[in-house]
């Protein structure tokens, strides 16, 4: 959670309103996820009365941008998630911290497991945040052309799941879509990179671009909440047992470096195999 399509959306939802609203009141409920990285500052002091001047997404960063020179920098994990609601309203589960707003509504953050990390630091001062100068080329940015996608795909001998979540090439996929990106391309998540032909090469750049925007849409028509996980649109990802929606043959899971990945085995066939059946008999 949240993933790139969740984030394009979040950005959506807060860059129109959050401008020009000043910080009233700040209340802490779980400091481990703070980081404070402006000397000599403490988080609710240091927000308090300032006015957000921006929100811009950085590959799986979200970055708000506060008078007075700071920056609120978060990267969510597994279980991060925002909420803008009312003041005074019932905030979300897991509740770390909320920000007042000077027009009654309050932006909150709330993390079952607690392992997002929210950055405070001296704006343009990134260097303590682990992550966010090693991201590679932005997949929504026109940097990203089948041209670019070649050059990082050259001389890859990893898998290509692994390949696919490496946000220190591709930013930015997490397990969810790349699943879903492997199912659209038809490609098994433990095929090695180099195993892969100029065309399957050229199937997987457009799935991830295809895909990326087909979740952006279906989150946006969605429409929820932001606190919501929009999900529901997924065609392999933890469906493990169910149907391909393709083709009918029940949907797999395998570990892939200590991930699941879900898959169809008839549309994604293992290196080596045509249709689920061995293509080379022995
Ligand atoms: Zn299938």
């Amino acid at each position: 959670m949240p993933e790139l399509p969740d984030l394009v959306h979040l950005v959506k939802v807060l860059a129109p309103v959050l401008p020009g609203r000043t910080v009233v009141r700040v209340a802490v409920r779980e400091p481990i996820v703070l980081r404070v990285l402006v000397p000599g500052s403490s988080f609710a002091p240091a927000l308090e009365g300032r006015t957000f001047a921006g929100v811009e997404r950085h590959g799986p960063f979200v970055r708000f941008a506060l008078d007075g020179g700071l920056e609120l920098i978060v990267h969510h994990m597994l279980t991060g998630r925002f909420q803008l609601a009312p003041a005074g309203s019932k905030p979300l589960a897991h509740l770390c911290f909320s920000l007042d707003l000077d027009n009654s509504s309050s932006l909150r953050y709330g993390d079952e497991k607690r392992m997002g990390k929210v950055y405070l630091v001296r704006e343009g001062s990134r260097e303590g945040i682990p992550g966010w100068r090693e991201q590679g080329v932005d997949i929504l940015s026109p940097a990203f052309t089948r041209e670019s996608f070649e050059r990082l795909i050259a001389g890859r001998r990893d898998q290509v799941r692994v390949f696919v979540m490496d946000q220190s090439t591709l930013s930015a996929i997490g397990n969810a879509y790349a699943d879903e990106i492997l199912f659209a391309a038809g490609i098994h998540p433990k095929t090695p990179c180099n195993r892969l032909a100029e065309e399957r090469r050229g199937r997987l750049y457009e799935a991830i671009r295809g895909v990326i925007a087909w979740g952006i849409d279906e989150v946006e028509r969605a429409g929820q909440p932001l606190e919501d996980k929009v999900r529901d649109h997924v065609k392999v990802r933890n469906r493990l047992g169910e149907p391909c929606p393709v083709c009918g043959t029940t949907i797999r899971r395998i570990g892939v470096l200590g991930y699941d990945a879900f898959f169809c085995p008839r549309c994604q066939p293992a290196e080596g195999t045509v249709g689920g059946k061995r293509a080379i008999p022995w």
